[in-house]
């Protein structure tokens, strides 16, 4: 057996994404782990109910040894076996989020040679997460140029804090791909906001829409207002979709109690308009979640508007398993290299 990898959780920024990262790394290196100090830059350290379904999902589908998968637990080790290809289905109890629990076991199924569906319940649309339009838009299409094909569909949103969303995945094995070599954002297509809302009043959706309308330029009847009825909890994700030839982003700001909606309008807004303002083809929570696949791939290529440390700490957690460094290199105020291979 390879020897096991001692992980300092409290490593960079110190979040989830390190035992994400970890976990989908030991699943497909075969490398078992140790890891501690979870979450210790968190305000509230160890393992939530969220971080705790990755284990278990991660576990079933690796048939892993695990140590320590208790809640609030600060360590925990991982030992994993052979990854099995199947139906699985798993539940996150609150708004855990659903998206973050697929990305963690993803690359492991769509190593395997058979096909995999999972059905996932609990959050979809989340505040610090991706919201399941990022996934469906801007994620999965790139995972689709290294040869991952991947769809994906929202059965039901669940918002924070009330969650019951599902969402059903489908995994196929992966394909040779093109690989992914994108230095630029290539011709405009399309810009469009997008509010989806559940169990709300709807004049915070109109003063929202007012807000977008006059940040973007855009006419108040172009933003796609979006209600939904399935949804468990009251929740509002105010949305913009920036399509260009060669990769799609997607923004979000939440509605939350306590939060005009003049606030979070405006949000995504800057967000957007940030995008706008670099050619890079990746935000920065693109460029975090690309470094994972490409580094497994063995090459890759991209542009980000930024550099996160959230994304250095995730090169830090690829480097450990693989052995293999990012180089990065900043272009220009909000233009940054980044490559492997
Ligand atoms: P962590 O904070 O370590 O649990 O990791 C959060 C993960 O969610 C990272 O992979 C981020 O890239 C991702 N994320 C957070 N907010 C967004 C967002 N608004 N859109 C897309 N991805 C996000």
């Amino acid at each position: 057996m390879m020897n096991r990898l001692t992980i300092d959780g409290s490593l960079g920024e110190g979040g989830g994404q390190i035992l994400r990262s970890a976990l989908s790394l030991s699943l497909i290196t075969g490398r078992p782990f140790k890891i501690d100090n979870i979450r210790k830059g968190r305000e509230r350290p160890g393992l939530l109910r969220q971080h705790l379904a990755s284990v278990q999902a991660a576990a079933q589908i690796g048939n892993a040894q695990v140590t320590g998968d208790e809640l609030g637990s600060l360590s925990l080790s991982f030992t994993p076996e052979q990854i099995k290809a199947g139906d699985y289905s798993f539940s996150i109890g609150t708004a855990g989020s659903c998206t973050l629990l697929l990305q963690t076991i993803l690359p492991a199924l769509a190593s395997v040679s058979e096909i995999s569906t999972l059905t996932l319940k609990g959050g979809t649309h989340n505040p610090f997460a991706p919201p399941f339009d990022f996934v469906a838009k801007t994620f999965l299409p790139m995972l689709a140029r290294l040869g991952t094909r991947v769809d994906a569909s929202l059965i039901r949103p669940g918002f924070y804090p009330a969650g019951g969303g599902e969402i059903k995945v489908r995994i196929e094995p992966n394909a040779i791909g093109t690989g992914l070599e994108v230095l630029e954002r290539g011709d405009f297509v399309s810009a469009k906001g997008r509010i989806l809302f559940a169990n709300l009043a709807f004049h915070i959706v109109e003063r929202e829409r007012k807000i977008m309308a006059k940040a973007m330029g855009w006419s108040e009847d172009e933003i796609q207002l979006e209600q939904r009825t399935d949804s468990t909890g009251p929740g509002n994700a105010v949305l913009i979709e920036i399509e260009s030839a060669n990769v799609t982003e997607v923004f979000v700001a939440f509605g939350e109690r306590g939060r005009a909606a003049e606030k979070v309008a405006a949000d995504a807004c800057k967000q957007a308009r940030n995008y706008l303002a670099s050619t890079a083809v990746a935000g920065e929570y693109l460029a975090d979640q690309l470094l994972l696949p490409i580094a497994l791939k063995g090459t890759g290529r991209f542009t980000a508007t930024r550099l996160s440390r959230h994304s250095t700490t995730n090169m830090e957690i690829i480097r450990l398993f693989l052995e293999r460094s990012f180089r990065s290199e900043q272009k220009d105020r909000n233009l940054w290299q980044i490559e492997i291979g």
